[in-house]
């Protein structure tokens, strides 16, 4: 079943620059992919277009059969709540513990106290952080205040994870870690996980489909995954 759906997307922002040039892309729901690239070929452009934080210039951006591109202001926060986000430096709120923090992001969303304590302890217990709960983040390592971040941006269930260089800040046996979280994550919950990153080690030792945008372009798209060049 398809869930993201790219057909002849281009970006071209306000100063001439194609960050995007006529993409197409099909993704389905439960795949775990790979995006890489380079600084400047367009990653973070796709994210903000899958998003809603950008709109396309032209095509369609579709996930899970909503028009992205389309959508009005005021829908895009409620859009939002179907894509989790995690970024490569956690972005924690510093003056809350970590079960604050992943409880917020319920909070904000009108969930009730009882089925938000649950949900709570369960990602918590999913990233092994139940000893953490009281913590604040900056008792973390790097690591753990990844994967707090990380059971933020699952706690509504979303159908989309989308990690924007999560282990960008962290050491190889670190990484890893964060890796076989996200795989668990993958497979247990059922998320859709878009994972963009630099670290070739990762891509080539955890094979997966591995997209390649090179100036705007899909250069290579490959289903098993590694890196080739
Ligand atoms: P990354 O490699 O993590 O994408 P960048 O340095 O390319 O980091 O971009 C950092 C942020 O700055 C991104 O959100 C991007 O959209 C924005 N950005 C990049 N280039 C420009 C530009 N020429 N003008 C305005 N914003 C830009
Ligand atoms: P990446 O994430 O792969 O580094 P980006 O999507 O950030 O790539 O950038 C792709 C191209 O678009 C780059 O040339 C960048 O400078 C440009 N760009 C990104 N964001 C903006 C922006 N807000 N305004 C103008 N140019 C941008």
């Amino acid at each position: 079943e398809i869930l993201i759906y790219l057909e002849n997307v281009s970006k071209c922002y306000k100063n001439g620059v194609n960050a995007l040039d006529n993409i197409n892309l099909q993704i389905n729901d439960g795949e775990f992919v790979y995006i890489i690239g380079p600084t400047g070929s367009g990653k973070s452009t796709l994210i903000k277009l899958l998003d809603g934080e950008e709109i396309p210039t032209a095509g369609t951006v579709s996930v899970e059969g909503i028009d992205v591109g389309k959508l009005k202001h005021r829908r895009v926060p409620y859009y939002r709540r179907n894509i989790g986000v995690v970024f490569q430096d956690f972005r924690l709120l510093p003056h809350m513990t970590i079960f604050e923090n992943v409880a917020f992001a319920l909070e904000a969303i009108g969930k009730d106290k009882v089925s938000i304590r649950r949900r709570v302890r369960e990602v918590l217990e999913l990233v092994d952080l139940s000893d953490k709960a009281k913590s604040f983040p900056n008792q973390l390592s790097g690591g753990q205040q990844q994967r707090a971040t990380i059971a933020r941006a699952i706690a509504n269930k979303p159908k989309v994870l989308i990690a924007d260089e999560p282990t960008g800040n962290l050491d190889p046996e670190k990484s890893n870690e964060i890796l076989e979280l996200l795989e668990k994550i993958n497979v247990e919950e059922g998320t859709t996980i878009l994972m963009v990153t630099h670290d070739i080690t990762l891509v080539n030792k955890y094979k997966k489909r591995t997209i390649s945008l090179e100036q705007g372009n899909v250069s290579a798209d490959s289903a098993k995954g590694g890196y080739i060049r």
